[in-house]
């Protein structure tokens, strides 16, 4: 075992060699690791080691049976699901971050990654344009910020009485999203008590954002059924297509109702970076809470994402809980960020955050992001230009959902089936890793242009390779 910082600075000079050769060599693993389900449990020994093995040993087994079952989210040419980036700064900042060990959960625990996390929360406030009166938190995902603002809501909703006496007296709140929305949301519905059945989805029109008209006939409903409309969760940049719920229309219903907004920007929230982005969020200061993820496309490794609200008071009045042990001098005076989530204990996270945002800078943060949003659009251009593809939804952001469509398939179930087999043999491939999903009824591939280290040459590669890959399954089928 390692004993002594002489031995630590041996093996730490290593691994930093060892993690500079991964990014050099990144584009030599395949994007999409290809063991099969078990293979690398199947490598593992059954027993844990009794005896002290060296990290060389160690290091050995993770070439040997970790790195095949590794999936390469940093690889330039990983387009799938949304990024989850890292950066050079970002892991030098996360290494830091394990050396501290901090409890980030008290002032008293960590004063300065709780005074960091206020500074960086307000940086991002100014670098997004968000609105001025609002405040910020660190949470680890989106699924747990859209988890406190729904709670919250709960509690908004109910005077603070569900946090006492239960959901008993009060089991007839809803929530609404549109058909779109994030899994996160229902999750979220279901942890906090609501009950799936009162999360009430609301249509999309024809680019796939929340109708409101729709959305306000359904809150009228419920209310004239007895329900309380408790909140609206909109989304800026869905999942499926990166679609965005119009904001300001959604802001002025809630408002009209007395309904809290939330917004789930998690992916395309990054892209307010750039003034010329932001009439996407027109209206956002009606709303009572927002999260996007600096861990996906703002270069920032997992876990970060961002949360702010409104009302800080609302929060902490849903989350506070003061044991003895936890009572300090201090209180009052400082935030005590474990009053502002889920969970007690807290990692430092706005150390990465710092020091992503001190070295791209602002600037260079808006270039990287404005880069991926030219990246989406030549891409698009490609497929509006190929007699063969077609887009499937309007390229708001860094995400292009098209699909195969020779011209003389028309039958919506064989388009499914070839689109399925090209994503597949693409994904085989190793050159590059897509995702789908399903629009309107259509199998519809996804590629996202927002990776850290995505250069025009990594996406025409890609492109590449879908239009090969499309040719030879062509030529199959006519053989066939
Ligand atoms: C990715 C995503 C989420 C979930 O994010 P986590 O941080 O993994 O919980 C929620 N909503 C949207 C729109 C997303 O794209």
């Amino acid at each position: 075992m390692i004993k002594d910082p002489s031995e630590f600075r041996f093996e730490a000079h290593r691994m930093a060699d060892r993690i500079a050769d991964y990014f050099e060599e990144i584009t030599r693993y395949p994007v999409k690791s290809r063991v099969k389900p078990g293979e690398v449990l199947s490598l593992l020994p059954e027993l844990p080691p009794e005896s002290p093995e060296p990290i060389s040993g160690i290091m050995a087994d993770f070439e040997r049976v970790i790195m095949p079952g590794i999936t390469h989210w940093q690889h330039p040419n990983f387009h799938a699901y949304f990024p989850a980036n890292s950066s050079y700064a970002s892991v030098l900042a996360e290494w830091l971050t394990a050396a501290l060990g901090q409890q980030a959960m008290i002032w008293e625990t960590s004063p300065a990654a709780t005074e960091l996390e206020e500074r960086v929360m307000q940086w991002m406030k100014q670098m997004f344009g968000l609105p001025e009166h609002w405040t910020g938190v660190l949470q680890d995902t989106a699924s747990a910020s859209t988890l406190a603002a729904l709670l919250t809501a709960r509690e908004k909703a109910s005077g603070f009485s569900i946090n006492e006496e239960g959901f008993a007296a009060n089991s007839k709140l809803r929530i609404y999203a549109s058909s779109e929305t994030h899994s996160s949301i229902e999750k979220a519905a279901r942890i906090a008590g609501f009950g799936r059945k009162n999360l009430v989805k609301i249509p999309v029109d024809e680019v796939f954002a929340l109708d409101t008209a729709a959305l306000e006939e359904a809150i009228l409903r419920d209310k004239a059924a007895g329900y309380t409309p408790c909140c609206v969760v909109a989304t800026i940049g869905t999942t499926g297509s990166a679609a965005v719920d119009p904001v300001r229309k959604t802001g002025e219903i809630c408002s009209k109702y007395n309904i809290w907004l939330h917004i789930d920007a998690a992916f395309a929230g990054t892209a307010l970076v750039l003034p010329e982005m932001r009439h996407f969020a027109d209206g956002l200061e009606l709303a009572d809470s927002y999260v996007f993820n600096p861990h996906k496309w703002m270069f920032t490794n997992f876990d970060a994402s961002a949360y702010f609200v409104r009302d800080p008071e609302m929060l902490i009045r849903t989350f506070e809980i003061l044991p003895e042990y936890l009572k300090t001098r201090t209180r009052g005076k400082v935030n005590d960020y474990r009053d502002w989530g889920v969970a007690l204990g807290r990692r430092f996270r706005a150390l990465k955050l710092w020091f992503v945002i001190r070295n791209y800078g602002t600037e260079g943060i808006r270039t990287t992001v404005r880069k991926h949003l030219d990246l989406a659009c030549w891409l698009s251009d490609q497929i509006q230009r190929s007699a063969d593809f077609e887009l499937l939804a309007p390229v708001n952001f860094s995400l292009v959902c098209f699909r195969y469509k020779p011209g003389h398939i028309t039958d919506k179930e064989t388009l499914n089936q070839i689109n399925q087999q090209l994503l597949t043999r693409v994904n085989e491939s190793g050159n590059l890793y897509l995702s789908h999903t399903m629009l309107n009824g259509s199998f519809c591939l996804r590629m996202v242009t927002a990776q850290t280290y995505l250069e025009k040459h990594h996406l025409e590669k890609a492109w590449h390779v879908v239009l090969e890959t499309s040719k030879t399954m062509s030529d199959e089928r006519n053989m066939g």
